[in-house]
């Protein structure tokens, strides 16, 4: 088990907090996140710890004080930050109400903070307040889970964990719970923790130590309960392998996921899109594949915790045929339509106890069960549908062990819904997405200047980016650059322009990975210097191959792709100030962007019936983007530095001076450019906006 006590961990964790923070709080620290870094216990901040301790104020006035986890941070990487102090007379007196509604309770709490400027403490911070002893750990452990989760778990609860741990029947998170805790409390001064049927497990102590060890205590004791009565695992029908679950997915997530979709009444932007993300594991699919599995998959969440991120139910998509496109789109609409009318009707009949001010959000499914192929997760970004993936993975094993040694056993619905409904309401809370946070793009010539400053533009705009280049060194250290800064918003994948069959792959790829694409950026470009009268004809058909031949494969493919996910899409073509004035001895180079040019106003010509827009940029020279030198500068650079007699610096200056602006352009300025058009904030297509500072032989005309 990863979360064992280290006595030098410990150690410096008191090292690195106690100066500022003290030793309490330090030790709190570092069993918080013991518990966060064992996915068992629990996932993606899930859970919540405390320690109760003292608080003096500017007027040296000492008065108890209670930290708690603040929701939205996750126990296994948090900081003192991330456990916030409040008064902890002023809670203990609001246990003594008969009632407190969830904004009132909320209101208390931001109000009794101890920092104005502190992150909203956790919804179970009353129970923390309620439970005596000083440090207190809560978690969603999968072995708890399994035993709360079933029929007759409160007898099995007390068979296995003894009568020394208290068990509560399921109380909705907030200010009953909390009330319910502190009476089971009264009542059971020696327990050495507490269960609540279908969500969790609570322990406490004197110290860290303590606490944090009888939480692995009672878990090994419930582990050793299941492994003494889970007998009889699931009989597997049908076994699929991975790779074969894998080529299905690719025919089915473009699809699906533009099935998901969801219509937004916003004309330059009518789609609010997801992200999706497979989970095909052997263990997945054999579950899938397992007898029964469908009865027991489509049963609820096993915690309350996981309603935001997967909704009560999954949809399970029986006999999905993969060979035939548009079989598979009545197929998984049918479906999907079936499960909206069900959510649909589940909402109606709990209409009364909608909390105010929530209104029921879309009612497509965020789990996608399809056996042969896997769980297809969705949510509004890859970091949203990854939790969704992790928390399937972990009810689909939860509820096997279930069905070995038992019946599965969820919460009533009208539990689920109001713990569906008030999540909800609190995830308000969490501000605005950003402009390009459900969108996924494809870039070609990434690892050069313009396309790695685009790439950067994209992602800080929250889009998901496949940087592709030709395969290799260069394209490799760009992806793990932006990983480094934009994480799981980054894949690189190898494009080579000139082959179909290349750029065919590289489109399935990026299906795979994030559901499809939205947008496409025709940016590889090739470069030559050389009059008519000196040129090479095999130099030029290379041009022509990367920049003509090149855009057209590009062009194709997502037109292909955007019919398919049927939710429309973007182009931006990279194109030159040179279509428009081109340049003594850059022949190839102007002539074949002016037919790359052509080509993406022909697209925009043809796919606006798709609702595709297609857009081109002109910019300017640009030599670089920090360190990356474009290849442009590569074939340009030294021969003009030699023709005009300039260094590096006086050739930047020459290109300057040339317009009306004075300005230099960067990869940076290209990069907003195409986010003006990504983020469709005019009605525009088969447009050129020019990146050149002004240069009036060369305005778009
Ligand atoms: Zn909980």
């Amino acid at each position: 088990m990863a979360g064992v006590w280290s006595d030098c961990d410990a150690a410096a964790c008191v090292d690195q907090y106690a100066p500022a923070w003290g030793e309490a709080l330090a030790l709190r620290v570092y069993t918080s996140r013991l518990l966060g870094a064992d996915p068992s216990l629990v996932l993606h901040g899930g859970g919540n710890t405390s320690l109760k301790g003292e608080h003096t104020d500017v007027l040296g006035e000492t008065r108890p004080a209670l930290f708690v986890k603040a929701s939205g941070f996750d126990l296994a990487t948090i900081e003192p930050e991330g456990l916030p102090g409040l008064d902890l007379g002023h809670l203990r007196r609001l246990l003594a109400l008969e009632s407190l509604s969830d904004a009132a309770m909320v209101n208390e709490l931001r109000t009794h903070l101890f920092r104005h400027d502190a992150a909203t403490p956790s919804i179970e911070t009353l129970v923390h307040a309620a439970i005596p002893a000083r440090y207190v750990d809560h978690t969603h452990a999968d072995a708890i889970l399994t035993l709360t989760n079933q029929a007759d778990g409160e007898a099995l609860v007390r068979e296995v964990l003894g009568d020394d741990v208290v068990v509560l029947p399921y109380v909705k998170a907030g200010f009953q719970l909390a009330r319910a805790v502190a009476a089971a409390c009264a009542e059971h001064p020696d327990a050495r923790g507490m269960v609540w049927m279908r969500h969790g497990v609570v322990t406490w102590g004197d110290s860290a130590r303590e606490s944090v060890e009888r939480m692995l205590e009672l878990v090994a004791a419930a582990e050793d309960g299941i492994a003494k009565r889970a007998t009889r695992p699931l009989r597997v029908m049908r076994a699929t392998a991975p790779a074969e679950a894998e080529a299905r997915l690719t025919s089915v997530a473009p699809v699906l996921r533009g099935l998901l979709a969801q219509p937004s009444g916003d004309d330059d932007r009518p789609w609010r899109r997801v992200i999706v993300r497979a989970l095909a594991t052997r263990e997945t699919l054999d579950f899938l594949g397992a007898e029964g599995a469908r009865e027991l998959a489509c049963t609820p969440t096993v915690t309350s915790d996981h309603l935001i991120r997967t909704r009560a139910l999954p949809l399970w998509v029986e006999d999905a045929p993969t060979d035939d496109a548009e079989a598979l789109r009545a197929h998984l609409r049918a479906a999907l339509d079936g499960y909206a009318r069900e959510y649909e009707a589940y909402v109606d009949r709990h209409r009364e106890r909608l909390p105010e001010g929530v209104t029921p959000p879309d009612a497509m499914p965020r789990v996608v069960l399809i056996p042969g192929i896997g769980a297809v997760c969705a949510g509004e970004d890859v970091r949203a549908a990854d939790v969704a993936r992790d928390i399937t993975a972990q009810t689909l094993a939860v509820k096997a062990r279930v069905a070995a040694m038992g019946r599965y056993e969820g919460l009533p619905e009208r539990d689920l819904f109001d713990m569906e409904f008030y999540t909800l309401q609190q995830a308000k809370l969490r501000g605005a997405e950003p402009r390009l946070g459900r969108q996924v793009a494809v870039v070609t010539g990434a690892a050069g200047a313009i396309g790695s400053g685009i790439a950067r533009g994209l992602l800080r705009e929250g889009c998901h980016v496949a940087v592709t280049d030709l395969g290799g060194e260069r394209l490799d250290s760009l992806a793990a650059e932006l990983r480094e800064a934009f994480g799981e918003r980054v894949t690189g994948v190898a494009l080579d322009v000139t082959d179909p069959d290349s750029a065919a792959a590289a489109f399935d790829a990026v299906a795979r990975t994030w559901g499809g694409v939205d947008l496409v950026v025709v940016n590889a470009g090739l470069a030559h210097v050389s009059t008519l009268a000196e040129m090479s004809v095999e130099r030029f058909r290379q041009l022509e191959r990367v920049n003509i031949d090149g855009t057209l494969t590009l062009l194709q493919r997502a037109a292909r792709h955007f019919a398919v996910q049927g939710t429309g899409g973007d182009v931006v073509l990279v194109s030159t100030k040179n279509v428009f004035a081109p340049g003594a001895s850059f022949g190839a180079y102007s002539a074949t962007k002016a037919a790359s040019h052509q080509l993406a106003r022909i697209a925009s010509l043809e796919l606006a019936p798709l609702g595709v827009r297609v857009n081109m940029v002109a910019p300017d020279a640009v030599f670089s983007d920090g360190a990356r030198r474009s290849g442009l500068w590569q074939e340009v650079g030294p021969d003009r530095m030699k023709a005009r007699g300039l260094d590096e610096q006086g050739l930047e200056d020459y290109y300057r001076d040339r317009n009306l602006l004075k300005a230099r352009i960067t990869a940076d300025h290209v990069a907003r450019a195409v986010v003006f058009f990504a983020a469709r904030e005019t009605p525009t297509t088969g447009a050129t906006l020019p990146v050149d500072g002004g240069l009036p032989d060369a305005t778009p005309r």
